[in-house]
């Protein structure tokens, strides 16, 4: 995505199974080798995972 991904769209890369299609390629994102996931991020589902970053989108949104 050559202008960033925007806010509460899927990344071009993310499959149908939500796996990354660039995974262990060097043209997958820095930030995206860097994150490391943790429970306070994942949840312990999908819908925990999205409310969670639905709410830091929110928190950090430009007014
Ligand atoms: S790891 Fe990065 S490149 Fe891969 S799907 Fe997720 S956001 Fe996209």
């Amino acid at each position: 995505m050559p202008h960033g991904k925007p806010a509460g769209i899927p990344c071009v890369q993310l499959r149908d199974d939500y796996a990354c299609a660039i995974f262990g390629q060097p043209e997958r994102p820095a930030v995206c080798r860097a994150l490391r996931p943790s429970p306070s991020m994942c949840g312990r589902s999908r819908a925990e995972a999205l409310a969670g970053l639905t709410a830091l989108e929110q928190a950090t949104a430009p007014h």
